[in-house]
């Protein structure tokens, strides 16, 4: 299934704490395997799981199961460790969605892991349909816990007159057009490019040439270096590799509890860390 990474990108690793960005589809899955992720590690970041179609069944090591379908969330937060799968459920004929990553900061890093699945509700503000899955927009605001101040959210907006949505002036915005035309504060933002708002702007005006869905993911500047590897986010060379080295001493060859990372419920076996690079891990952001 071909993936297009938006984040980090060339020059720039993080808007607010959201690190990472991949856009999938639409895919035509019938006949196929669609999404098989078989479990996996992840430290220092909470993963944002949204879809415009098809459904994903997620399992970690907490014991959650739970499936996620269009206009809803997961969110897994990670901590100091946790593991997951994902996989289309059966009755999935297109797959369509994110997967976005929120690196936690220094000081909620090391925190217990978590899991919430969460379905906001879609809300209609003036002609544009609002979904907010973490933080506050546009008078709605979601339950979920974030460790730094930031929003996500999917707009839908209709052809029609420019609209002025309502920014924080103390975060800085990826606006992500998944469909439709869109033009950002006078400038064309191609299908699946993230137009990037920088800290100090109380509004931007939206134009859509047609209908257009987006997502508008924002924060406050993480404001710390992060290096980010795999499924790993840490804050040194080191530390990274004692994480690869516990998974693979824990779950690939351990006979043991799974460590840190537990085990997850899973017919398969779970993902082998790859090699690491022969230089050194630079920290980023
Ligand atoms: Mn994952």
């Amino acid at each position: 299934m071909s993936v297009r990474r938006t984040l980090p990108q060339r020059g720039r690793s993080l808007i607010g704490a959201w690190c990472f960005i991949d856009h999938y589809g639409p895919h035509d899955v019938r006949g196929g395997r669609g999404m098989v992720v078989p479990p996996h590690p992840h430290t220092g970041l909470q993963t944002v799981s949204w879809l415009f179609s098809g459904e994903v069944e997620h399992r970690d090591s907490l014991g959650s199961i739970a499936t996620v379908r269009p206009g809803e969330v997961n969110v897994m937060t990670a901590g100091s460790g946790i593991q997951h799968s994902e996989v289309s459920t059966d009755d999935t004929s297109e797959l369509h969605g994110v997967q976005l990553w929120v690196a936690l900061p220094d000081a909620a890093r090391h925190c217990s892991p978590a899991f919430e699945h969460y379905a906001p509700e879609a809300v209609a503000w003036g002609d544009v349909t609002v979904r907010v899955f973490l933080g506050s927009l546009a008078g709605q605001t979601s339950p979920l816990p974030t460790h730094s101040p930031l929003v996500g959210a999917q707009l839908d907006l209709p052809a029609g007159d420019p609209i002025a949505v309502p920014l924080d002036p103390a975060f800085e915005y990826g606006i992500l057009v998944d469909r439709g035309a869109l033009v950002v504060d006078g400038t064309p933002v191609p299908r699946v490019d993230v137009a990037y708002l920088p800290v100090g702007r109380d509004t931007v005006t939206l134009d859509a040439d047609g209908a257009c869905r987006l997502l508008l993911l924002g924060g406050e500047p993480l404001g710390e270096q992060i290096v980010m590897w795999w499924n790993f986010i840490g804050r040194s060379h080191d530390e990274i590799v004692k994480f690869r080295e516990a998974w693979q001493a824990d779950v690939i060859t351990g006979l043991d509890d799974g460590g840190r990372f537990g085990a997850v419920d899973y017919d398969g076996q779970p993902l082998a860390a790859p090699t690491m690079p022969g230089v050194r891990l630079r920290a980023r952001g």
